[in-house]
């Protein structure tokens, strides 16, 4: 059975997306087999792994909207064991076409449930807002993982998702849990930073990861050449922590078992 771990924070910029390609990434580098499913449509994640969305004929949005089996949207990357269901900029329209259809908030699990043999963990990187797609990816979720930037006002909005969390566990998925609270972008120069870990560590306790990755030029590069980090600069800091963090969830699925 896959673990399905949604990805989400309302708010952009935070690092989800590179969590979602890097941390999937080193997780196939660890020889699990993994699918990206990137349901924000402005398809960082599906650029972050080397495709042109220009040449993608089905995306995830055909899966939500036009009923097609995920396996017709999935594609293979350059990194072995690990594939993708890409978004593009139609994945837009599915916020509204969805509101009027049956099951809305469920298509993403359905679909997902198909391929429930196949991969050992399935990661979805979330919009950055709390609309049907973020709900269709909490639905689907065996878990979250909440990446939450170091800097000023961190905790700010986090209880508009802990309450959409609350309310998807109450209504659509009573087993949805809180996988882990990943602080990013952490500048090591900074008091600011130390601060926010105390605030958060304070908050979410023995949920937050014990990796923090730190701002990293070589994290911010590797997208724009279509890498992950891990084949983009496997030496350098961020793919250091990223296989760390990879490690640290491995470590807690076994110990959950
Ligand atoms: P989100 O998906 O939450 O909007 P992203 O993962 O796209 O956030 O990150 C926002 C920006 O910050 C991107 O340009 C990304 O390359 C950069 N970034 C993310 N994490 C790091 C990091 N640890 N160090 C440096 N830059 C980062
Ligand atoms: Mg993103």
């Amino acid at each position: 059975m896959s673990k399905i771990i949604a990805i989400a924070n309302q708010k952009g910029g935070v690092g989800k997306t590179t969590t979602s390609v890097n941390l999937g990434a080193c997780l196939a580098t660890l020889g699990r087999r993994v699918l990206l499913v990137d349901i924000d449509p402005q398809g960082n994640t599906t650029s972050g792994v080397g495709i042109n969305k220009a040449d993608v004929e089905s995306c995830i949005y055909d899966v939500l909207v036009n009923d097609i089996h995920p396996q017709e949207a999935m594609a293979d990357t350059k990194i072995p064991g690990l594939k993708i269901i890409p978004a593009t900029i139609q994945l837009a329209g599915a916020e509204i076409e969805l509101v009027p259809t049956i099951s809305r908030e469920v298509r993403l699990k359905k679909a997902l449930h198909l391929l429930k043999d196949e991969f050992d963990y399935i990661l979805i990187d979330c919009p950055p807002s709390l609309g049907l797609l973020t709900i269709n990816s909490l639905t689907a979720a065996d878990s979250v993982i909440i990446p939450i930037q170091c800097e000023y006002y961190a905790l700010e909005g986090l209880s508009q998702l802990l309450n959409t969390v609350r309310l998807v566990q109450k209504h659509l998925n009573t087993t949805l849990q809180i996988e882990g609270v990943l602080l990013t972008m952490l500048d090591a120069r900074t008091n600011l930073g130390i601060q926010v870990i105390e605030e958060v560590k304070k908050y979410f306790q023995q949920k937050v990861y014990q990796t923090i990755i730190p701002r990293n030029v070589r994290l911010s590069e590797a997208p724009s050449h279509g890498q992950a980090i891990i084949t983009y600069d496997p030496k350098s800091k961020g793919a250091e922590v990223y296989l760390e963090l990879a490690k640290e969830v491995i470590t807690y699925e076994q110990a959950a078992r």
